[in-house]
C-alpha cells in the first residue's frame, strides 16, 4: 500500500525509509499518472503503476 507524506505530499512505498511520517493511501492520486511521475527512489523496483 503507498504512503502518503505527510510533509510534502509525496507518495511512497510503503517500505520507503525517506518517508518519516506518513499516511497509508489505498489508491495513487490522480496526479499520478505514470511511474516517472513518482520521483522517489522506493520505486525503482517497480517499473509500471500495475505492480504498485
Ligand atoms: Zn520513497
Amino acid at each position: 500500500m503507498p504512503i502518503m507524506s505527510s510533509e510534502d505530499f509525496s507518495v511512497h512505498a510503503d517500505d520507503c525509509d525517506e518517508v518519516g511520517d506518513g499516511m497509508p493511501i489505498s489508491d495513487l492520486p490522480d496526479e499520478i499518472t505514470s511511474i516517472e511521475d513518482l520521483e522517489c527512489q522506493c520505486w525503482d523496483e517497480y517499473e509500471t503503476l500495475a505492480e504498485i
